[in-house]
């Protein structure tokens, strides 16, 4: 069976899990209703590394507790252990205080909205604990830029949907993605959050539910053992 296209994809997945997606389970898009600004969605963003977003919702408000509202001015005072200390509950604490405060340290609200994408894009990229996932996620959620994070259940989905091989590189991913779907932000902001909601609730690492996905019919379902 060929890969199907990702329109029907994003189609089917859209239908059955609906859009937009409730806040609390995308720590970026809850900092951004929560009217943190680039600065605290930045933040946002990495606390939700290698960790779930229930996690990184408890250590973003106790950072926000401690620092007068993610402020820039305070954060920059603060030192690492006390940043660690207040993000503990995300895990990897002290790479993420380091990231944070050299976020504070090299970027402000005006740089992170004014500067051209692909400047800033680099400019991120050049920051300790900043891969291109985060840099994609604030790129796409923030900017409105054009482009597609892809974390472990977009990699998952994606390969057992036979768009992309086992092991494909994450700019050939995010490459493939765009060629298909043009840059379409709607398109490539709903297709990231859609693929990560069924990653969770059907398309799971262990024990996909086959039986119950809505694309079910269209997958060739590849390295899935359905025994
Ligand atoms: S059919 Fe199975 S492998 Fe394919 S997307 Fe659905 S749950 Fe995942």
């Amino acid at each position: 069976m060929r890969a199907p296209m990702l329109r029907e994809v994003l189609r089917r997945l859209e239908k059955a899990y609906g859009w937009p997606p409730n806040a609390e389970e995308f720590t970026a898009m809850l900092a951004k209703a929560k009217g943190l600004g680039p600065l605290g969605t930045l933040i946002a963003i990495v606390l939700t590394q290698n960790t779930n977003d229930k996690n990184a919702n408890v250590a973003l408000e106790r950072l926000y507790e401690i620092s007068d509202g993610l402020s820039r001015k305070k954060l920059l005072a603060m030192s690492i252990e006390e940043i660690a200390n207040a993000i503990r509950v995300s895990g990897m604490q002290r790479q993420k205080a380091r990231t944070i405060k050299a976020i504070v340290q090299g970027f402000d609200e005006t740089t992170l909205m004014s500067e051209d994408p692909e400047t800033l894009a680099k400019k991120l990229l050049s920051t300790p604990g900043i891969g291109p996932k985060t840099a994609d996620v604030f790129l796409l959620m923030v900017r409105g830029y054009p482009t597609f994070p892809i974390d472990t259940h977009c990699r998952r989905v994606l390969t057992r949907l036979g768009f992309i091989r086992r092991g494909e590189k994450y700019e050939a991913i995010r490459e493939a993605v765009i060629k298909e779907l043009g840059r379409d932000r709607e398109a490539l902001l709903k297709l990231h959050t859609l693929l990560i909601t069924h990653g969770r609730r059907i398309c799971t690492a262990r024990k996909p539910r086959c039986g119950e996905c809505p694309l079910s019919d269209i997958c060739p379902k590849v390295g899935v053992d359905e025994g």
